[in-house]
């Protein structure tokens, strides 16, 4: 079998889910622990927090207003 990439989760070590949103050319992950609810965010390959992950969902997928 080949090695398959799973994010596990820091706390529980629950396999990740994870979910690409592509905005603006890049990749927007969420990784979602469906265990203790914890998730964390990347852009581009690199980590980011929620923050900044609503802001690029907000500008290039959704109107918000
Ligand atoms: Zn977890």
């Amino acid at each position: 079998m080949g090695h398959v990439k799973a994010e596990t989760c820091e706390k529980c070590t629950t396999e990740l889910v994870t979910i690409t949103i592509h905005v603006d050319g890049n990749d927007l992950e969420m990784h979602s622990c469906t265990t203790c609810d914890t998730r964390s965010w990347s852009h581009a390959g690199e980590p980011v927090d929620l923050a900044f992950a609503l802001s690029e969902v907000g500008q290039h997928a959704g109107r918000q207003r």
